[in-house]
């Protein structure tokens, strides 16, 4: 019965119209952006307006409005303001014309495109970006992440049952095991697994020709993928944190998806807030949302979302609580630094990885925070921020240090990674 299912499944692939389909793979279910909008025609479309997914008064599984990381019931809204299209894809002009070009030149020759490798940090539109590359090259579009692909066999089963010009999506490839990538790196170029059968001396490889498929891997952390494997991705693109303007674009959609009404500049203050994040602007914009509705205004205005957005503690800035926290450690506690992330970690009672991805980030590009060799310090701004006096030395320690890149590693260039 199970198998009927699963060929059933399969057929449907084949001849289903060009819509988003996404299968989900591997064991962890919690890893994975499951869904499949496109189960019938009148799903396949949201311009008519969607059901109302947060009806149920649901909130997100994260307890920070402002954390860029989506919770998995926020996976089910977010499916429904994603863009389903590239040329309705606001921001990231750079990473949208090139690919642009990429596909309409893959769709052209009739062959699937390059690998495509997207970084950048989290709730900037990776995932969005790769079910927009299956719905342009009108080919399914199959899901699963790093984590869940913890042995080779895992991605065997995966890959051996791809359909010609499939989209893999890989998302945090980085957090794959060893003996996956390695055998990615053959499935990539060589379209050939390797399954090995036996145990010992005795073992055999026993060579599996793949189907040419196209690979989307996304990245919060491209510094620590291996260079092989970044190498067999024939386009990068890198997503950057959005201009206030392209947030507003985004915001209008998403409040005309959800059924609200908005004022400019209403919208503008959300925007202003949301750290350069899509996913951040749309949180915040069902909680002004939530709130007007309580007033019984039914409308995202100004006051609204100050209103809101005091409430759930996110400044004009668009600094959280935690934010302010570590800017209060490392200034307070820590004198400006320089000072380790595990120190300032504990300092405000949080994981490092969290400080690291979640806060670092946009206090780096907001330009409170460096990262040193030495550890992170605070700049002047982070100071004036938090009302407080610079140090009697001044922030001099700062001149004198070199930031870090995504790596690790002192670059003076001053790229900074989530
Ligand atoms: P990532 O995979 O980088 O973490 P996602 O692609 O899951 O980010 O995007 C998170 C949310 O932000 C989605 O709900 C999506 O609708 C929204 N989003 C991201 N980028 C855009 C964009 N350019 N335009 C509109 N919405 C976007």
């Amino acid at each position: 019965r199970r198998r009927g299912v699963g060929r059933r499944r399969r057929d449907a692939r084949r001849v289903r119209p060009p819509a988003l389909r996404v299968a989900s793979v591997g064991p962890h279910v919690s890893d994975l952006h499951v869904s499949d909008p496109g189960s019938g025609p009148e799903r396949t479309s949201l311009e008519g307006g969607w059901p109302d997914a947060e009806a149920d008064g649901s909130y997100e599984a994260t307890t920070r409005v402002v954390d860029p990381r989506g919770g998995d019931r926020e996976r089910v809204v977010e499916a429904a303001l994603r863009p389903r299209r590239l040329a309705e894809f606001p921001g990231q002009p750079r990473v949208r014309d090139q690919l642009g070009l990429l596909l309409e030149a893959a769709r052209r020759r009739g062959t699937p495109p390059d690998h495509v490798l997207l970084s950048g940090p989290p709730g900037l539109g990776k995932t969005t970006l790769a079910m927009i590359i299956a719905a342009e090259l009108e080919q399914p579009i199959r899901v699963t992440s790093g984590p869940a692909i913890q042995h080779a066999g895992d991605l065997a089963s995966v890959l051996s049952s791809l359909a010609e010009g499939e989209v893999l999506f890989l998302d945090e490839i980085h957090r794959m095991s060893r003996a996956a990538e390695e055998m990615l790196y053959l499935a990539m170029e060589d379209f050939r697994v390797d399954v090995i059968v036996g145990k010992g001396p005795g073992a055999t490889a026993i060579p599996l020709e793949l189907p040419p498929f196209t690979v989307v891997g996304a990245t919060t952390r491209s510094g620590l993928l291996p260079a092989p494997l970044r190498d067999r991705f024939g386009f990068t693109g890198h997503l950057d944190f959005y201009a206030t303007a392209d947030l507003v674009t985004i915001l209008e959609r998403s409040a005309r998806l959800l059924g609200v009404a908005s004022e400019p500049d209403g919208v503008a203050e959300i925007a202003r807030r949301a750290r350069g994040t899509p996913r951040i602007a749309n949180r915040l914009l069902r909680r002004v949302r939530d709130w007007a509705q309580i007033h019984g205004a039914d409308v995202v205005d100004l006051a609204a979302a100050r209103e809101a957005l005091a409430l759930f503690d996110v400044d004009e800035r668009g600094l959280d609580r935690l934010d302010r926290a570590v800017l209060e450690a490392l200034c307070r506690r820590f004198g400006g630094g320089p000072v380790g992330v595990a120190n300032l970690a504990v300092a405000v009672g949080e994981e490092a990885d969290t400080v690291e991805t979640v806060a670092e980030p946009f206090l780096v590009r907001e330009g409170f925070v460096v990262r040193t060799p030495r550890g992170r310090a605070a700049t002047p701004a982070a100071w004036a921020h938090l009302g407080l006096a610079a140090p009697a030395g001044g922030t001099a320690y700062l001149a004198s240090m070199l930031p870090l890149d995504e790596a690790g590693e002192a670059d003076a260039g001053g790229r900074f990674g989530g």
